[in-house]
């Protein structure tokens, strides 16, 4: 009963980017702490959802997982960044075209939350795939770092098919939260 009764905060998360740069992938990642055997290219808009307890409070992240270059994005672009809490922009790590549509994602977000201050995250994802391509075809670090750094963004690298932390993926797929220290 108790636990009915813990109150539960919901945060929107937006996650935007490229198509084809896993953002299904990591949501699903997140919220279920897998990789998904075989994922369907998004149509709109899909949701999943996260609980985390923190200090001793319920959180719930609702994960929107955008699709990219859908034709009605247009008249969907403000449903997405109404009342959103976070925003994740990702780009593919070996893909240098998606790190530089970051520019229009970034200004998108902007024109549609004007007058807000909403954190927002730069991340890298495929890092698996670093050291199988060759360095010259993909994003360099330090740039996305200062780039990242140059927007107000915090900056991460990693990989929905295998995170740098594996353990502590695995300890977050059995709904355990991970302290500070
Ligand atoms: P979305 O269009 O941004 O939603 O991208 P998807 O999540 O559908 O992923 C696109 C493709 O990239 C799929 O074939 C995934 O299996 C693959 N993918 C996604 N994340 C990763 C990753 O971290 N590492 C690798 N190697 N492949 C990934
Ligand atoms: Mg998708």
């Amino acid at each position: 009963v108790s636990s009915l009764m813990t109150r539960c905060r919901t945060f929107k998360v937006l996650v935007i980017g490229d198509s084809g740069v896993g953002k299904t992938c990591l949501t699903h990642r997140l919220s279920a702490g897998e990789f998904p055997m075989r994922v369907e290219a998004t149509i709109g808009v899909d949701f999943r959802e996260r609980l985390l307890d923190i200090d001793g409070e319920r959180i719930k992240l609702q994960l929107w997982d955008t699709a990219g270059q859908e034709r009605f994005r247009k008249s969907m672009v403000q449903h997405y960044y109404r009342n959103v809490h976070a925003v994740l922009f990702i780009y593919d790590v070996t893909c240098p075209a998606s790190f530089r549509s970051l520019t229009s994602w970034i200004e998108e977000c902007r024109q549609n939350s004007i007058g807000r201050e909403i954190p927002r995250f730069l991340i890298g994802n495929k890092s698996d795939l670093r050291n199988a391509c060759r360095t010259d075809g993909q994003v360099n670090q330090e740039w996305a770092m200062s780039f990242a750094k140059a927007h107000g963004m915090m900056f991460f690298e990693t990989s929905a098919k295998n995170p740098p932390n594996a353990q502590a993926s695995a300890r977050l797929s059995d709904g355990e939260v991970p302290h500070q220290q």
